[in-house]
């Protein structure tokens, strides 16, 4: 039976533009379902204020193209959201990508049907068959908010930094609550800070940031980066992120007092996540990880002038078992007379109140506005919202209930012609999500491309290969310190959500697995005919 499309996308971000892109390149058919009325996935949703990439422009960016990398030009050394959502809509304008793109329309469900060894996409407009169903439905987009009692009572604004207001949210002369220090929260709250009346961030964890030093993008750097981009970007193929994180394999363990200070003076003074790179057991040892814990706790206690809100921000944790967040000007921030940090650690967020909330010790915050800067349900929240069924009926929840099992990250025994983009299972999230969605983007659309080549109907892993790669990323986590933590990587921010810990640490030997399953026929997948 003849099917709509050789491929159905399901989601419009920077992973299902380009799989479209390069689907047609390969001259298969393809159509892009995404729930937005724009492109840009996180980017489109993520529009809170000081929404911004952690990682550098230069580099968090399509590499598929040699032109659109030279003449594309980032303003900063780390791109506004605002910037990075025009890049992405360049990109679809320049490779006339929009007529296949179809906007305003949330994929409900997906049902593989034996018969045609094709899928069944049902959308909020109508069902389409296609012989593949890729899930290029991001790992930050589905976003979490606790289930707080009172909320609908609530006579303020509330917003969530995962779904904000398009046309943005004035909070001059309001009294604003922030709840959460994540990565949002420290990006928004000092510019919250600016415009609101009074600002009260209520904090259940602190979190370890190290400053951005963002600017505008040095030319220098842009021209020696452009002088040979390939370079730059093959150099980052070969590191454990991804990106140009300055790597060191020097011990902290091994080093010096002296030579600790220098390093993470010289780290701080660069700013950002390359904070990681100074020491090759950072991420291994506790002792190692203490040395960080420590210069960052001690650089907090220098920027905060309340020595109880220093304390209260400090975090008596591992550094970069939670992502490691990126700031500018956040724990200043504290010194204005107008923030008021809660610590809701003790006295959690009892309930939501008309004019405002209260906290379980029976302390009330009068509020006009609410910020949600909860995070999201990471990786399987955005899987999990469409019906995903298999051979026989199966639901991917089903077969997910104890948490994800792929192989790869790219594709789950049982769901035939099913691909996911940056899955559990792959570097994605401690990766630099550009190249890791790129390179999956790249492997489906060859797989699917040899397949067609070779007649064959249908593909799904064998039940072993997929075994032996999940306890494979357990036992690659299980020698870092990542599984030691309550983060969102092993699924600990959602009640009840199983703990799993779900990216995969390495992209170097991870790329060279995928390539080298290619090269062998796609070991550990079985074919249909
Ligand atoms: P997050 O890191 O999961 O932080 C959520 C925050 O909400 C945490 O502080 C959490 O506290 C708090 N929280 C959750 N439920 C709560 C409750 N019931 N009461 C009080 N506090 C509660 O989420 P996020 O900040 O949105 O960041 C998620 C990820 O998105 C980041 O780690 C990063 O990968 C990505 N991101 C990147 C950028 C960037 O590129 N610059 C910016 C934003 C986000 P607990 O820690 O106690 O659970």
């Amino acid at each position: 039976m003849a099917h709509d499309y050789d491929v159905a996308i399901v989601g419009g971000g920077f992973a299902g533009v380009y799989m479209l892109h390069r689907l047609r390149e390969l001259g298969l058919s393809a159509r892009v379902f995404e729930a937005g009325s724009g492109i840009g996935g996180t980017w489109f949703w993520n529009r809170y204020p000081g929404a911004r990439c952690d990682i550098e422009s230069l580099e968090y960016s399509y590499q598929f193209s040699d032109e659109l990398q030279q003449q594309w030009h980032w303003t900063e050394r780390y791109a506004t959201q605002p910037e990075i959502l025009r890049y992405v809509n360049h990109v679809a304008d320049r490779f006339e990508l929009w007529d296949g793109i179809q906007l305003n329309t949330r994929v409900q469900a997906a049902t593989y049907r034996d018969e045609d060894n094709g899928w069944l996409v049902e959308t909020s407009s109508g069902g389409v068959s296609a012989r593949f169903c890729v899930m290029a439905t991001g790992c930050l987009s589905s976003t979490n908010l606790p289930d707080f009692k009172g909320l609908d009572s609530f006579a303020g604004d509330w917003h969530h930094t995962g779904a904000w207001p398009h046309e943005g949210v004035d909070f001059t002369g309001k009294k604003v609550g922030v709840v959460g220090t994540g990565s949002s929260a420290i990006q928004s709250i000092p510019i919250i800070a600016e415009q609101a009346e009074q600002l009260y961030v209520f904090q259940r964890t602190p979190n370890f940031s190290v400053p951005a030093h963002n600017g505008p993008l040095d030319p220098e750097k842009e021209e020696m980066v452009k002088g040979d981009y390939q370079h730059f970007r093959d150099e980052a193929r070969k590191l454990v992120f991804g990106a140009h994180f300055r790597n060191r394999d020097e011990l902290a363990d091994e080093a010096t007092p002296e030579e600790l200070q220098r390093e993470y003076d010289e780290r701080w003074a660069y700013g950002g996540l390359p904070f990681l790179g100074a020491f090759g057991d950072l991420l291994y040892s506790r002792d190692a990880n203490a040395t960080a814990a420590d210069y960052i706790r001690d650089k907090i206690h220098h920027a905060v002038e309340d020595s109880e809100t220093a304390e209260l921000l400090s975090p008596d944790s591992i550094v970069g078992c939670k992502r490691l967040c990126v700031d500018t000007n956040y724990y200043e921030t504290y010194n204005r007379p107008n923030v008021t940090l809660v610590n809701v650690c003790d006295n959690a967020i009892a309930e939501i109140l008309p004019a405002g909330l209260a906290t379980t010790d029976g302390q009330t915050y009068e509020l006009d506005a609410i910020v949600f800067a909860t995070g999201f349900d990471a990786m399987t929240g955005a899987l999990h919202k469409v019906d995903i069924r298999g051979k026989s009926g199966l639901s991917l929840k089903e077969k997910w209930a104890d948490g994800p099992r792929t192989y790869l990250g790219l594709a789950t025994a049982d769901f035939p012609n099913l691909f996911i983009v940056t899955g559990p299972g792959s570097p994605s999230v401690l990766s630099n999500m550009l190249p890791s969605i790129e390179q999956h983007v790249v492997w489906i659309s060859d797989c699917i491309d040899y397949m067609s080549k070779n007649h064959l109907q249908a593909i799904e892993p064998t039940v072993q290969a997929e075994d032996e790669w999940v306890s494979h990323v357990n036992e690659v986590a299980g020698e870092t310190l990542y599984p030691s933590c309550n983060s969102w990587y092993l699924g600990a921010n959602v009640p009840g959500k199983p703990r799993v810990f779900m990216p995969y640490l390495g992209f170097p030997p991870y790329v060279a697995k995928c390539d080298e399953v290619a090269a062998k026929g796609y070991e550990g997948f079985a074919f249909a005919n």
